[in-house]
């Protein structure tokens, strides 16, 4: 579409059973407002709409597993997750809920229009269903082995290791999430959509449709999903909780989740709509419009093919023109999981960095997952903020700023006639709005975000030749024309950077005293093109224009700060071991007479040392009540020599005697792990008792 009159951008709706975390900034939300911001700058028309998508299976698991109404659960993190977004400088026009009551009046009309116009299949089938819990068991009520991968976790809907989406009755040894049961079968009444009726539609708009235009990692998925051949899916569940199936002989069913979230998004632009006095239907409806989805590589099944298809059936709607969707960004080498607690999660990160939203922004955007799996450690983060925020973008400003206040108070000089430097800088300033936007408007941000830092460099570097801390005391003119181009530079960044740094943005255009802002306000308003007029313009800041103090837009991140984040996720790990710790199963019986062959007795260690050239061997010798002893033991690693003398101990002394690097050992020392995997002292400690008292 080459010049739609208005987008409607939709982020994957959250899903509220959780806060969100880096991963879910990096792969939808930064790309999606930055798309968003970049348009609206432009002056262009956007609905960029997202909410809380609250329905569905995991939040009753988690609402049963707490102990309190599923109601609780989406609320508080409806509330956790909306405030983060805000936080970040989400941009939406608008954040609804599936749970608003306008969601639920456009979820069942649109429901009742597929079924009133016949385009759904009713079946009756057999469904699993879990006798000891009473109830049937759909998507993640249900585990069991995928049947396209043999990957043994996967959930009744959606397999999460290859991506396929599947019905519960397709798992090989299901076994129910509530229970642990293996459900048995019973027949229910469900409406399928007939995804196989459409995939001659499908394979003519996207196999061939978008074969250049969408992501190579998207296409491919769709490609091979529609290759293996689609099969009619049940939009329906017997369930409590979500939007009640609007026709009768329904009771006690509701929409698949599924069904209903997607439509979440035209439910919010509704809302949206009502509250700025606008009308709705051309965002959905009008072939003018541009409809983009951004979404995670889980979602992409349901945006390429599920949604498509029901957009289709209802007959009235546009549909996507491309769902950039990213892959998965991993954390210090391992996936980003909320169950495990491994990630960083944006209300904490913003306890630990306060005011550095825009660093994070940019890390991630830096780092972005757009054409395979990434990783983001804290080390990058640092070398990203130091290397190139801080030195780069921030130095040139700062010097811009301040040496703009030194010499003219703070009033933009008139520039005398341009050197061929100068032309080329400016002229090559003025290509960059294109080649920014010509990578945005591809979804390859990562590429506009690194072209946005080579504004910043050819500042940097601009001052670095020219040398005008220099030249000031032997050609006063000269410099008033390196500081007028290096001023048109500084406010190019400040319109550039908008839609990657929004909170940098706004403060620089506050120092500079220029352009709007890009707070909250901005977000309606119909703005002009600011984006063309670098291009355009003769010049952003003329001669005479009062510039405002310089303040630190960046500042560096110290190592310990780092390692703080490192020791945190380390006890992460430490503590997902030791609950992870199962026992070891029961061995074999021993009978009576077993036991009492071992000869086991109090012993108080006298003497220690480490034995040479090992580095896990103590030598010790133990007063064993009979004798002292020798016994050499593996806990050099656990205990310091000098921190165990006179440590009552618990010790095998018949055990036959062994040598261990040429020092016989004789006897063993009883021994156990804590949680951190440090070995510990089976430690007889109750006062008065004797060395060589007998264990039994
Ligand atoms: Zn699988």
């Amino acid at each position: 579409m080459e010049s739609p009159k208005r987008y409607t951008i939709t982020a994957a709706l959250p899903y509220t059973n959780g806060p969100i975390h880096i991963g879910h900034l990096a792969g939808v939300y930064v790309p999606s407002d930055i798309y968003a911001r970049f348009l609206r700058m432009q002056g262009k028309d956007v609905a960029f709409v997202c909410g809380s998508d609250e329905h569905g299976v995991p939040i009753t698991i988690k609402a049963k597993k707490e102990g309190v109404s599923p109601q609780d659960i989406v609320d508080k993190y409806n509330a956790i997750i909306k405030s983060s977004f805000e936080d970040f400088g989400i941009s939406f026009n608008n954040y609804s809920r599936t749970s608003a009551e306008v969601h639920h009046k456009t979820a069942s009309e649109f429901f009742k229009k597929l079924y009133d116009s016949g385009k759904f299949t009713e079946e009756t089938t057999q469904q699993l269903y879990d006798a000891e819990a009473g109830q049937f068991l759909a998507d993640r009520f249900v585990v069991g082995t995928c049947p396209k991968c043999g990957y043994e976790e996967s959930y009744g809907d959606q397999c999460e290791k290859c991506g396929t989406s599947h019905n519960a009755t397709d798992l090989l040894n299901p076994k129910s999430a509530i229970t642990g049961a293996t459900p048995t079968l019973k027949e229910t009444k469900h409406w399928f959509l007939p995804l196989d009726q459409y995939e001659g539609w499908l394979k003519e708009w996207i196999l061939e449709g978008h074969k250049k235009d969408w992501k190579p990692n998207v296409y491919g998925q769709v490609k091979s999903w529609i290759d293996d051949g689609l099969r009619p899916r049940a939009v329906t569940r017997d369930l409590d909780w979500g939007i009640p199936v609007p026709v009768e002989g329904a009771d006690g069913k509701v929409l698949y989740v599924w069904f209903d979230a997607p439509i979440g998004y035209i439910s919010s632009t509704k809302e949206w709509a009502e509250k700025t006095g606008k009308d709705w239907e051309p965002y959905w409806k009008d072939k003018d419009t541009k409809l983009i989805h951004f979404i995670g590589k889980d979602n992409i099944v349901f945006h390429c093919i599920i949604f498509p298809v029901m957009l289709k059936a209802e007959g009235s709607y546009i549909l996507p023109e491309n769902v950039p969707a990213n892959e998965f960004l991993n954390l210090e080498g391992n996936k980003l999981s909320t169950s495990k607690n491994w990630a960083v999660w944006l209300h904490e990160y913003l306890e630990e960095f306060p005011g550095q939203q825009d660093v994070l922004r940019y890390a991630l955007t830096a780092n972005a997952p757009e054409t395979k799996d990434n990783d983001f450690t804290w080390k990058d983060f640092q070398a990203r903020n130091n290397n190139e925020l801080v030195a780069i973008f921030g130095n040139f400003i700062n010097r811009v700023v301040v040496l703009t206040n030194k010499y003219y108070d703070g009033i933009v000089p008139a520039p005398g006639e341009n050197s061929e430097v100068d032309k080329e800088v400016l002229a090559e300033l003025k290509a960059y709005p294109a080649v920014i936007a010509s990578s945005i408007e591809r979804y390859r941000f990562r590429e506009a975000q690194a072209e946005l830092m080579n504004v910043a460099r050819l500042g940097n570097k601009y001052l670095a030749d020219e040398e005008p801390w220099k030249l000031i005391k032997t050609d006063e003119e000269r410099v008033k024309t390196i500081m007028y181009v290096a001023l048109q530079i500084a406010s190019a960044l400040a319109t550039l950077s908008e839609p990657f740094l929004p909170f940098t943005a706004e403060k620089l255009k506050r120092m500079l005293n220029y352009g709007k802002a890009s707070s909250e306000a901005t977000i309606e308003e119909n703005r002009h093109d600011e984006w063309q007029e670098i291009t355009e313009k003769e010049e952003l800041l003329p001669a005479g224009h009062q510039i405002g103090k310089a303040e630190l837009l960046f500042s560096k991140i110290e190592d310990e700060q780092i390692q703080k984040q490192l020791d945190k996720l380390e006890a992460t790990k430490a503590a997902n071991k030791a609950e992870n710790q199962k026992a070891e199963p029961q061995k074999e019986i021993a009978t009576f007479e077993d036991f009492t062959k071992m000869d086991l007795r109090v012993g108080t260690i006298v003497e220690a040392e480490k034995m040479p050239k090992a580095n896990k061997l103590l030598v010790l010798k133990v007063d064993t009540g009979i004798d002292v002893r020798t016994i050499v033991s593996g806990i050099a690693q656990s205990f310091k020599p000098e921190d165990i003398i006179g440590k009552k101990v618990t010790v095998l002394v018949n055990l036959a005697p062994r040598k261990l690097r040429g020092v016989e050992s004789e006897g063993m020392i009883l021994m156990t792990e804590n949680k951190e995997g440090k070995l510990v002292f089976i430690n007889p400690d109750e006062d008065g008792v004797k060395e060589g008292t007998v264990i039994s």
